[in-house]
This record gives structure tokens, sequence and C-alpha cells, in this order.
């Protein structure tokens, strides 16, 4: 048996969710959407979601909700996935990567701040910043929203890792401070949907506006195309949209994964903690959990210490032979070639992170001696590399 850096875990109630879209009259458009988004919204207390197909049009859609389009700069997080600045690149804007602390991995709200100010002095400012809950732990929100009163922008939180979560008692989504929040439900996330994404708001125009542009700019809603004598087939589109949505065989399972979201938070917390007291006297790193948050516990990354930087690949290899797949979270987007052109120089905590860093299994199918087997393994494969 493999084990894996992430899996789903799909029960029986899952499956008859599914099954009984497919038994019924709509495979997509039909209820369990418009359900599955008044259950995530209830979930995470914000005024409205918009369910899509995945994280990325979930980032697309709030960005283009927000007005980003070119001459405009977004700034985020180097260690994220590249959907994160991708979709504002989709947009025609420019990114901007702004360095982590290197005990969260999250975006350091100090970076954030001098980089506002070096940009002032250029005349220059983002339009939309985007914290990434790095792990499934909240970003310090408080003062990256104190920054956005001060330089005016807007946020969009990237929470493909962090549904389930709570920053300061309230539930990641809540959008307390913020414009928007995406989710990711990809099968290596907390809930899945197969493939799927959401994004919740409390904004009623921004609501109106994502839900045009998940479904070609079309719309039928006679206070947003100002036209009074439309007949009943007629619907009018008013803006150039795409084809995002989710069908209600994904949203099915959705709901059905929401239910368990709870669960799942508990025994990743539990599984993390059991990481924590196995390497409690070990030279690994672990992520700093700050106050105020409840991590959802996405991945568990350990970074290992400077003296066995080097020797990561050989390490990665033998715990592949061994039947564990790490993975390693995440190459620092600034570094990928596409992103060449970035005005950025070096980011150097994610970049040392990058060299450190490993992500260890943990989802809701692996035990305690799962644990302790990839724990004394990875304790081998060091020595065997560092002969
Ligand atoms: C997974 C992920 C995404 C993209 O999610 P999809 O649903 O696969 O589009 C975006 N941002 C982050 C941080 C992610 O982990």
């Amino acid at each position: 048996m493999t084990l894996q850096y992430g899996r789903h875990s799909i029960n029986s109630d899952d499956i008859s969710s599914v099954l009984d879209v497919l038994k019924s009259d709509f495979l997509t458009q039909g209820p369990k959407v418009p359900y599955f988004e008044s259950a995530l919204s209830e979930y995470v207390s914000s005024k409205y979601t918009v369910a899509v197909n995945s994280a990325t049009s979930a980032l697309h859609i709030a960005y283009l909700a927000l007005g980003l389009s070119e001459n405009d700069l977004i700034i985020t997080s180097p260690n994220t996935f590249v959907a994160t600045s991708n979709a504002a690149l989709m947009c025609g804007a420019a990114v901007e990567f702004v360095d982590i602390n290197p005990n969260t991995l999250n975006m350091c709200p100090i970076a954030l701040e001098n980089k506002l100010k070096l940009l002032k002095s250029q005349n220059k400012a983002p339009k939309i910043v985007v914290p990434v809950h790095f792990s499934g732990q909240s970003c310090e929100m408080k003062r990256i929203h104190e920054l956005s009163i001060e330089y005016s922008f807007r946020i969009v939180e990237d929470a493909s890792h962090a549904i389930g979560g709570s920053y300061c008692n309230s539930k990641i989504g809540s959008c307390r401070y913020s414009d928007a929040t995406v989710f990711s439900f990809h099968p290596v996330k907390i809930i899945t949907t197969g493939e799927g994404g959401a994004v919740t708001t409390n904004s009623l125009s921004l609501y109106k506006k994502m839900q045009l542009f998940r479904s070609h700019g079309v719309t039928r809603d006679a206070s947003l195309h100002k036209d009074t004598d439309i007949s009943a087939w007629e619907y009018r589109q008013i803006s150039l949209g795409y084809n995002y949505r989710q069908s209600d065989i994904h949203a099915a399972l959705g709901i059905s994964q929401l239910q368990r979201l709870d669960d799942f938070i508990l025994l990743r917390n539990k599984l993390a903690s059991n990481y924590s007291e196995i390497f409690s006297s070990s030279s690994f790193i672990p992520i700093r959990v700050i106050e105020d948050c409840i991590s959802s516990w996405h991945l568990y990354v350990i970074q290992l210490p400077h003296e066995y930087w080097s020797f990561k690949s050989q390490i990665f290899e033998r715990m592949k032979k061994k039947g564990i797949n790490l993975n390693v979270h995440y190459q620092p987007v600034h570094t990928q070639p596409h992103y060449r052109f970035t005005n950025n120089t070096s980011l150097l905590n994610s970049e040392n992170y990058y060299a450190s860093a490993l992500t260890l299994p943990l989802h809701c199918g692996i035990t305690r001696s799962d644990q302790e087997y990839v724990a004394s393994q990875l304790v081998d494969s060091i020595k065997q590399s560092c002969k």
C-alpha cells in the first residue's frame, strides 16, 4: 500500500447523494447547486456563495467582479499554487509577490507594508491583495485589513486549503476582513466535489457580478439588463462571461461532504498533533500555529534543518521506494519560468523554505501507526542519504 500526502474520503452517504442526482431530472442547473451554495453560506456565515467548477474559476470571477483588468496589479504570496496568480494574469493584470513569514509560511504583513510603501513612492498601488491561507491556517487578516484601508486595495482570500478553519472565532469564508473568499474542492483538499470551487462574499453587487461571469455574462434579471419588455424565453448577455458552472452531480457530493467537514477537521487536527508529538524531540521544524487560528490542516509540512537541504531529492526518492509519496508545497511562483518577467527580486524566506520543505501524508485515511511508520522511515532515509 502506498501512503499519499493527501487523499479524498468517500463514504456510502456521499455515494447515494450522487446516485440520487443521476436518477433525477437535472444533472446540471437543477436544485443541488443552489442548495450547496446556501449550505456553504450557512456554514461559514457569509451572505452569499457562488459555486463553480474549480477554485481557479472562483479566483478568476472574484478578480473580474472586483474590476481587475489591464494596468492593474495584484499582490500575493509566492508560497501558493500557480492558480492564485494565474487567474490575475487571465484578467490581463500584473502580479507581484510579497515574502512569507518563515514561521507561519503565510504572507508576512510587515513585508506587505514595506511593499505598499515602496509602490506608493513610485505612484503605484495594488488593486487586490490575495492572502493565501497556507496549509489551512489563516493569514493575519486583521493587519492586512487595516492596510487595505490605509492603502485602499481590495482583499480576496485564497482559502483553497482552509475550509473548516477559523480565525478570531469566525469561520474562514465569513469575509469579516475581506471582499471575497475562495475555496477548492479538488480531491486532495479538505472536502471534495471531484473538481469544484466556490466564492463567498457579503456584497450583493459582487455576488451578482460573479453569477454573470460564471455563465456567459447572460441574465434574465430585469434589474440587471434594464429591458422592461422582454419575452419569457429571452435573456440578455450584458458582459463577457465563461462557462464556469458547477453541475448538480458535483454539488450533490459537496452537500454530503460538507456534512462531514467538522469530523474531518477534528481528525486532521488530531493527526497533526500526533506528528508534533512524534517529532517533538527531532530537529524538524513544524509550522507555527498562531493565536486566534484553528487550522484545517490541509497539509502537514516540516522543514529540514539546513545541513540536510542538499539531500532533499535523495530523501524524497528513498521515501518513494518505501511506498511513502511525499510532496513539496510550493515551488515559489516567482521562480517559475512563466513568471520570469514579473518584477521580482529574490524572496529569501520563501526560497529557503522551499529548499527545506517536505509535505508528509495527512488525510482522513491514515492512522497513528502510519504516521509512526512515516516518521521512522523519514529518519532512516535521512541517515541513508546523508552518509
Ligand atoms: C488547489 C489550489 C488552487 C486551485 O484549485 P482548483 O480547484 O484545482 O482550481 C488554488 N489555490 C491554492 C492555494 C490551491 O491549493
